[in-house]
C-alpha cells in the first residue's frame, strides 16, 4: 500500500534523517557515546527555531544540523562541540537566553554558545569586514575556548556552501569576509581542507567568470592528467606492493583558487602552471614506530624508478615543521619529461595535515616575519597537537583546560556603537577616554564597562564594551598621571596640567603684584626670594602657583616681614652664607644634610617623654618609625610633627629657629592609633579576608571600621592600634596581596 506523505511530514522526515546521519557519524567516531545530550540539544534547537525558514526555503534547523555535521565529521570534535553547534543560533535568533542554555546543558556549552552569539551579529556585527584585521585577532583573544572559533568556521563553511540563495550584494560581502577572515583562520588552525573549500567558494562567488574558466580548463585537461598520473603511478604501485605495506596513491589537484592566485601573483596563464598535479602516497605503517623508516623505504623505491630533483627533497618526517606538519616530499622526473611532486605520508600524518589544528597553519601563509604572538600561537598549537597525537576517547575534554591567551600585548574593546578599538594591555578607563577624544578624556569621571559602573583607574579587558562617562566639572589632576598608562593619555594630561599651571602662574604673579603695590613694597628678586624662603618654596614659579591656588595666603605679617629692612638685610647675609657653605661643602665632598637648621641636639622620643613631655601633633599623627621633628610652640611646649606634615613645612620655613631634630627610641610597648584606607572591588567575603589579615595574621586590633560600597567599588577606612610605622607597612602590604584589593594606604 502506498503511503502518501504531506509536505510537513516530508520535511519532518528530512530533518530527522539529517539528524540520524549526524548521530551515526558520531557513533562511528572515537568519542564517548553521549547521544542523549546531543538528542536533547537537537530537540531543543528544533523547537526554538520552529516555523522559521532559511532563504533557501528549508526549515531553519537544517542549518544547525549541517554545522554540527561539519564539526563532527570534517573536524572530528565531540559531544560538547556538536551540542554547541546545534544550539549556536538559538540565543541570537530566538527568545531563549544563555542562562536557559546553561540551565539545560551546563556551563561549558552555554559559554561556547555565548561566545558564538557575541561573534555573530551581536556587538560588532556590521563592523566585522571593515575592521577585519582586528576581527581576526579578536576572534582569537575573546574566545577563551578554541571551539568557539572552530564552530564559527563550520558555521561559515555551511553558509558559504548555501550562499547561492543570498542576494548578490550579500554574496560579495560574505565571500569577501570569508576570504579575508575565515580562510586564514582555518589555515592557522590547520583545518586544511576546510580552508581550501572556503577559498574556492569565495573565489566562485567573487569572480564567477574566472572560476568557471579555470574549472573548465581543469576539466579539459583532466584526461591528460589522468594519463600522466596512471603512467607515473603504475611502476610505483609495483614497487610498493613489493614492500608489502598497504597504501593509497592519489592525485592531488591544485585548487581553482590556488591556481588563480598563482596566475595573479606570477602573471602567468593557466597553461604555464606546472604543479597542478601532485601525487600523494598515504600508507598504513605496520607498526606506529616504523612509520619513519617506511617513508624512507618508499622514497628509496621511488628513486629507483625516477630521477629525483637534487634540490627539491624535503624531509619533514625526521624534522617536522614548527607546526607539526610531517611528510616526505620529493620531486621526480616523469617519463614524459615533467617534474612531479610526490608527498609521502603515513595515515596519521595525513589526518593531521588535513584536519588537525596544528598542521599547515603557516604553510604558504605569505607571512615571513614571526612576531611574538605567532610564536605564542605556535607553542599553543603544538600543545593541541600533542593532544591530537594521543587520541584518547575523551581527549577533547582537555580542550577545556586550554585557554587562548594570544596577542597578550593588545586588548580589544568596543565603543557603545560596537566599533572595535585596539589598546595596549593594561589600559585603564582613562586611557580609553583619551583614545576617543582629548575632551572626553579630560572630563572623564568613570565609565560603564559592560553596563557596570567603574572608576577611571579600572583596567580594561579584551571584549569589554566601554561607555565613558563625562562631567563638565571634571578635569585632570597630577594623580591622573599615575592612572594613565598610554603615551597618548599621559601626554595630553601633562599638556593640560602645564597649560593650567601657566595660567595660574600668571594669575599668582598678578595677585602678588597687587599685594606688593597695596603695601607699597617694591618688587625685586630679593623680595621674591625672601617670600620663597618664608614658605619653603624653591622657585618663584612655584610661589606664583601656590598664591593662585591659595596654598600661600599673603597676610599683613608677610608684608611686615618684607618691609623690615633689618631682617631683610640679615636674611640677605644668611642667604649668602648658606650659599657659601653649600659651595665649600661641595668642594670638600662632605654631606650637608641637616646642617641648615639642625644646630641643636636631637630630641630623643622615649615612652616616657612621648607620654609626659611632648605632644604628638593631632593633624599628622606621627608614630614610631616616621621621620619627625619637634617644634617649640608659643607656650614653649614641644609638639612632634611628621616631617611631611603640611603644617610642619610652614613652621620650618617661617620659624626655623624653633625647629628641633627628633628621633625615636622606643621599645614595642606603646600602641598608637593609625587609620588606613582600602579600596577594591566588592566581592563576597572581601571584608572577612581583610579583617583576617589584620587580626589573625598580624594580631592587630581593629578599633573602628567604616565601609562604603558604591557600584561595586568597595572603600573602607580602618582604624587600629600599632606599635610603629613598620607594622602598618606590613599590614598594608598583606592587604594589597588580597586579589580584589586595589589600593591600600595610610591616611
Ligand atoms: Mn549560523
Amino acid at each position: 500500500m502506498d503511503t502518501v506523505l504531506t509536505n510537513v511530514e516530508l520535511e519532518e522526515q528530512m530533518v530527522n534523517d539529517a539528524f540520524q546521519h549526524l548521530i551515526d557519524c558520531y557513533l562511528a567516531s572515537k568519542h564517548r557515546k553521549k547521544v542523549d545530550i546531543i538528542t536533547k540539544a537537537f530537540n531543543f534547537a528544533k523547537h526554538a527555531h520552529k516555523g522559521v525558514r532559511r532563504l533557501s526555503g528549508e526549515p531553519y534547523i537544517m542549518h544547525p544540523i549541517a554545522v554540527a555535521q561539519i564539526v563532527c565529521s570534517e573536524i572530528g570534535l565531540g559531544s560538547t562541540s556538536i551540542c554547541s553547534a546545534l544550539l549556536h543560533d538559538v540565543v541570537e535568533d530566538t527568545d531563549y537566553t544563555v542562562e536557559d542554555i546553561e540551565n539545560m546543558f551546563g556551563a561549558k556549552i552555554a559559554q561556547i554558545v555565548d561566545g558564538l552569539t557575541k561573534i555573530s551579529g551581536g556587538i560588532f556585527g556590521d563592523h566585522a569586514s571593515a575592521q577585519a584585521e582586528n576581527f581576526k585577532k579578536l576572534l582569537l583573544t575573546m574566545s577563551d575556548d578554541i571551539r568557539v572559533i572552530i564552530i564559527k568556521i563550520a558555521d561559515r563553511l555551511h553558509n558559504m556552501r548555501t550562499l547561492g540563495s543570498q542576494a548578490v550584494n550579500k554574496q560579495y560581502k560574505i565571500a569577501g569576509e570569508t576570504l579575508y577572515i575565515y580562510a586564514p583562520l582555518a589555515n592557522r588552525l590547520g583545518l586544511n581542507s576546510i580552508k581550501t573549500e572556503l577559498e574556492d567558494l569565495s573565489f566562485k562567488f567573487e569572480h564567477p567568470e574566472e572560476y568557471a574558466n579555470i574549472s573548465k580548463k581543469l576539466e579539459a585537461t583532466k584526461i591528460e592528467r589522468d594519463t600522466v598520473f596512471d603512467e607515473f603511478a603504475a611502476p610505483i604501485r609495483t614497487q610498493l606492493d613489493d614492500l608489502g605495506i598497504s597504501y593509497e596513491i592519489k592525485q592531488r589537484i591544485k585548487s581553482p583558487y590556488s591556481i588563480w592566485h598563482k596566475m595573479q601573483t606570477k602573471q602567468i596563464p593557466f597553461e604555464e602552471i606546472y604543479d597542478i598535479l601532485a601525487v600523494r602516497i598515504i600508507f598504513d605503517p605496520v607498526e606506529i614506530d616504523t612509520e619513519l623508516n617506511d617513508c624512507f623505504d618508499i622514497y628509496v623505491k621511488l628513486c629507483k624508478i625516477y630521477k629525483s630533483h637534487p634540490n627539491r627533497t624535503r624531509d619533514w618526517v625526521s624534522h617536522p615543521k614548527a607546526n607539526g606538519y610531517q611528510a616526505l616530499h620529493v620531486t621526480l622526473m616523469s617519463k614524459q619529461g615533467e617534474w612531479i611532486e610526490v608527498q609521502i605520508r603515513s595515515r596519521r600524518m595525513n589526518d593531521i595535515a588535513e584536519k588537525g589544528f596544528a598542521a599547515h597553519w603557516k604553510y604558504k601563509d605569505g607571512e615571513k616575519t614571526e612576531t611574538a604572538s605567532e610564536q605564542e600561537l605556535d607553542k599553543w598549537l603544538s600543545t593541541i597537537k600533542e593532544i591530537l597525537d594521543d587520541p584518547q576517547p575523551d581527549a577533547m575534554d582537555f580542550l577545556d583546560t586550554i585557554k587562548l591567551n594570544l596577542f597578550a600585548s593588545e586588548i580589544f574593546v568596543f565603543t557603545p556603537k560596537g566599533e572595535i578599538r585596539t589598546m595596549p594591555a593594561g589600559s585603564t578607563t582613562l586611557d580609553f577616554a583619551f583614545s576617543i577624544h582629548t575632551f572626553v578624556g579630560s572630563h572623564c569621571i568613570g565609565a560603564k564597562v559592560n553596563h557596570k559602573l567603574v572608576p577611571i583607574n579600572h583596567k580594561l579587558n579584551s571584549g569589554d564594551q566601554v561607555e565613558i562617562l563625562t562631567s563638565k566639572s571634571a578635569h585632570p589632576t597630577r594623580e591622573w598621571l599615575s592612572i594613565a598608562t598610554t603615551a597618548k593619555a599621559t601626554t595630553k594630561i601633562l599638556s593640560i596640567l602645564r597649560k593650567e599651571e601657566r595660567e595660574s602662574r600668571k594669575k599668582g604673579e598678578e595677585m602678588l603684584d597687587e599685594f606688593l603695590r597695596k603695601n607699597e613694597i617694591e618688587k625685586n628678586t630679593l623680595i621674591i626670594e625672601k617670600l620663597c624662603n618664608l614658605y619653603d618654596i624653591s622657585k618663584s614659579d612655584a610661589l606664583y602657583v601656590a598664591i593662585a591656588e591659595g596654598s600661600v595666603k599673603l597676610t599683613q605679617a608677610d608684608a611686615n616681614a618684607l618691609k623690615d629692612k633689618e631682617e631683610l638685610a640679615g636674611w640677605k647675609k644668611l642667604f649668602s652664607f648658606g650659599r657659601k657653605v653649600m659651595k665649600q661643602d661641595k668642594k670638600k665632598g662632605k654631606e650637608v644634610v641637616g646642617q641648615g637648621f639642625d644646630r641643636k641636639k636631637a630630641l630623643v622620643l622615649t615612652e616616657d617623654s612621648v607620654q609626659n613631655k611632648y605632644t604628638l601633633c593631632e593633624c599628622c599623627k606621627p608614630i614610631p618609625g616616621d621621620s619627625v621633628m619637634g617644634y617649640i610652640d608659643d607656650d614653649k611646649h614641644i609638639v612632634i610633627h611628621k616631617l611631611q606634615c603640611p603644617n610642619a613645612e610652614k613652621l620650618k620655613a617661617n620659624h626655623g629657629n624653633r625647629v628641633l631634630a627628633a628621633q625615636w627610641s622606643m621599645g614595642r610597648i606603646l600602641l598608637f592609633p593609625v587609620s588606613i584606607r582600602v579600596k577594591g572591588f566588592d566581592k563576597l567575603g572581601l571584608l572577612h579576608d581583610m579583617t583576617q589579615v589584620i587580626s589573625q595574621i598580624h594580631s592587630t586590633n581593629i578599633n573602628k571600621l567604616e565601609v562604603e560600597c558604591n557600584n561595586g567599588i568597595f572603600e573602607c577606612k580602618i582604624q587600629m592600634y600599632v606599635h610603629d610605622a613598620k607594622e602598618v607597612q606590613d599590614i598594608i602590604a598583606s592587604l594589597r596581596d588580597i586579589p580584589d584589593v586595589k589600593e591600600a594606604s595610610r591616611i
